[in-house]
């Protein structure tokens, strides 16, 4: 009896010896579990922040390249060097062929859109399209950046032009389209400098149209505003691509002629003053004309100093005026 309840205890101690022993392996091999999907995760987590890095990286320099290159071409003040600048950075961060800019106009922007070598891009002012950039041989991951850098092109695009135009509109006379008094007086005197150093000549025009309080009487203020636009383009159309054309006062012009003698000068005057007297305009049925009056100085003959120089275009004016108008005078004439 004794001995049966011996070897039931022992077998009852076994027993639960057995499935504590169980139990602690069925845990350690739970928690095995666990630690090793534990590991798992954190090297998912691990791989997740070091491509989340990488693509921080890859942000930090898109953002680097794009504030170098827009403040590379904010230098610029033309679109010609601001596109160069451009290209430049492109090529240091993407391979491509060629690129071009292409302006909205441009014949070749419709074939260009079919070939499939090239990308073109739309450069956008707000809804208006300003250009085209071309770019050939660019692979499939890199232009999602030309667009990215496209863009920002645009906005100096955009920049060079407002300025160009605000430049332009400071500088231009409304009604003639030729530079104005301000201007022609700032290039005068530039102009002298130059003329200084290079000693050369520079000659200046002061060109004044014949009794216009009268032709305005007649004709009207609105005819005399179109005669005035006339004039100016017939002066244009007379000169030199480096002489440069301004309106001086209401019906006067003034023209500077760099590396002009006198009789340079008077002869391009002279030329002025007869296309002046053969133009007429239309008014209604009728046609109308006019007449101008030249003076003419020149640097060194005649002065040293932009005043002098004014001073003494004029006077020749006022001798042009008094010799029974529509006529050429320079001041050598009657300095005497
Ligand atoms: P002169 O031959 O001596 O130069 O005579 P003038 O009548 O041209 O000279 P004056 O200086 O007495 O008159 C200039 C006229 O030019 C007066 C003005 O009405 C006219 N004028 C000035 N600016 C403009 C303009 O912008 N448009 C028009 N239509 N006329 C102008
Ligand atoms: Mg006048
Ligand atoms: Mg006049």
């Amino acid at each position: 009896m004794m001995f049966v309840l011996i070897i039931g205890y022992v077998w009852a101690v076994w027993t639960i010896a057995k499935n504590v022993v169980k139990q602690t392996e069925n845990k350690f091999a739970e928690d095995m579990l666990k630690i090793k999907e534990n590991y798992q995760n954190l090297i998912e987590k691990r791989a997740e922040i070091h491509k989340g890095r990488e693509q921080l990286e890859e942000e930090a320099t898109k953002i680097f390249i794009l504030y170098e290159m827009t403040r590379e071409i904010a230098k610029n003040f033309n679109e010609h060097d601001a596109f160069e600048v451009f290209k430049g950075k492109l090529r240091e961060n993407i391979p491509f062929e060629e690129c071009r800019l292409l302006d909205v106009f441009d014949q070749d922007v419709e074939s260009l859109k079919k070939l499939p070598d090239y990308l073109v891009f739309t450069l956008q002012d707000k809804e208006r399209t300003i250009g085209y950039l071309a770019v050939k041989r660019v692979s499939e991951l890199d232009k999602e950046k030309i667009v990215i850098l496209g863009h920002q092109f645009a906005l100096a695009l955009r920049r060079i032009r407002l300025y160009q135009e605000i430049e332009r509109l400071a500088t231009t006379d409304s009604l003639t389209e030729v530079y104005t008094r301000r201007y022609i007086l700032t290039r005068l005197e530039e102009e002298l400098r130059r003329s200084k150093l290079r000693k050369m000549e520079l000659s200046i025009l002061m060109i004044d149209v014949d009794y216009f309080k009268t032709f305005n009487d007649r004709y009207g203020h609105l005819t005399g505003d179109q005669m005035l636009l006339e004039i100016a383009a017939i002066i244009k159309l007379n000169i030199r691509e480096i002489d440069i054309v301004g309106r001086y006062g209401g019906e006067e012009f003034c023209v500077l002629l760099p590396d002009t003698s006198t009789e340079g000068a008077k002869y391009v005057a002279e030329r002025i003053r007869s296309a002046v007297q053969t133009t007429s305009i239309k008014i209604y049925d009728a046609t109308v004309n006019t007449t101008v009056s030249i003076g003419v100085a020149c640097y060194p003959q005649h002065g040293q100093s932009l005043e002098e120089l004014m001073e003494r275009a004029d006077w020749a004016l006022y001798r042009a005026k008094k010799n029974g108008r529509n006529s050429v005078c320079s001041f050598g004439v009657y300095d005497k």
